[in-house]
């Protein structure tokens, strides 16, 4: 098997704008020490006004987060995105195929901003588009692509929407994954999944009434995903062996765990952690679900919660009647949300004040096309 030389770039170094992978900041970055940073944050975010809309991810640190003009998973960021005809630049504090889709469902005249080009996705990056295009090439040759469905969640390369729009697919997110399914169900008997096995798997089963058989996992570095022609055709569901690094960590165990420690905890987690997990929580959802769960219900409750970190620290620190802990044990930040800090939101911000635009995100015309036809049936579901 070959490995190209974009595969092995360490995050953080080299270039491979096409993907996930990160890229060498250029900037001249504020350094994080300079007690400054938070006044020039608000002189930069002044002196841009009305021309800049700031959006930020749940996940992002408390210190990008206090500058967001609209906080949100990635769905509520790409309505956001997709509503917002005025501000010329959209600095999109999240990850790269977040600020991808923002500059895909925004007009020509609006300029999306990553402040960092090192904040990528690793599940993003486990569905390359040669790898995708393979397994519907091996799906046509036995005959099955033509009853197969590509639904594609938000968490995923432009190049992947746009081979999910050029086959008549929908890309999904936590919060619509069932609307999406049951969408493509309707239009055919099968789905190929990409790229999170554990979303496809948890909203067929626990959403569809699916069974886990009804499932299969396309492994992408074997041929034929390493299953054989009656697995393949036996299957409702054809899951991409993809996973998030942040939301795989929780474990079975790590379940038991706190339900021993806490007497009467409700364990609540994002339906991108392993299928055993999902089964051992009282509740499962999207972000903003947990959000609403854990700030809706009444005083004295107790919540472990399954994501991201910052995301749990600040449900903490807003429900102060209520003790809401971190599932796991384990320190767990998704490090490329991270990436995202104060210094490069006020290099950015700083840079276009002065009139150099930046780290600007720009999808290729023709994967834009395809990529918007898939978003924007995500969004008319
Ligand atoms: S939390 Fe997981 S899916 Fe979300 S950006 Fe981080 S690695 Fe990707």
């Amino acid at each position: 098997m070959t490995i190209s030389l974009s595969e092995l770039l360490i995050l953080g170094q080299g270039s491979d704008l096409a993907s996930e992978r990160g890229v060498s900041c250029t900037g001249d970055l504020p350094p994080a020490s300079d007690p400054h940073l938070v006044e020039r944050a608000i002189a930069a975010r002044a002196a841009l006004g009305s021309r800049a809309l700031i959006l930020g991810h749940h996940y992002q640190r408390d210190e990008v987060i206090q500058f967001a003009d609209i906080t949100g998973d990635s769905f509520k960021l790409a309505q956001s995105a997709a509503a917002q005809s005025d501000a010329e630049f959209i600095f999109f504090c999240g990850v790269h195929f977040m600020a991808e889709s923002a500059d895909i469902l925004t007009s020509s005249k609006q300029r999306v901003i990553l402040p960092d080009l090192a904040a990528g996705c690793s599940m993003a990056d486990m569905a390359t588009a040669n790898q995708v295009n393979q397994c519907w090439k091996d799906l046509e040759r036995i005959g099955v692509a033509s009853r197969t469905v590509p639904v594609t969640y938000m968490n995923s390369s432009a190049a992947i929407k746009s081979f999910t729009g050029e086959h008549g697919g929908t890309i999904c997110t936590s919060s619509n994954a069932q609307k999406s399914l049951e969408w493509a169900f309707a239009k055919a008997e099968k789905v190929l999944f990409l790229p999170d096995q554990h979303l496809g798997r948890n909203t067929a089963v626990l959403s569809l009434g699916l069974s886990v058989d009804d499932c299969v996992l396309w492994n992408p570095w074997k041929p034929m995903g390493g299953l054989t022609e009656d697995q393949i055709k036996k299957a409702k569901m054809i899951l991409w062996r993809g996973h998030c690094s942040v939301h795989g960590r929780f474990t079975r165990e790590t379940v038991n765990e706190v339900r021993a420690r806490i007497p009467g905890v409700n364990i609540i987690v994002h339906p991108e952690c392993q299928h055993e997990v999902v089964l051992a929580a009282d509740v499962v959802g999207s972000t903003e679900k947990i959000i609403q769960t854990v700030t809706s219900s009444p005083a004295g409750t107790k919540w472990a919660i399954g994501t991201e970190l910052n995301l749990v620290s600040r449900l903490a620190q807003n429900n102060p009647d209520k003790e809401v802990v971190f599932l796991d044990k384990t320190v767990c930040y998704c490090s490329t949300m991270n990436r995202i800090d104060l210094p490069h939101l006020v290099w950015a911000m700083e840079s276009i004040v002065a009139g150099h635009i930046v780290n600007e995100i720009k999808v290729d015309e023709r994967v834009g096309k395809y990529s918007k036809l898939a978003l924007e049936q995500m969004l008319a579901l």
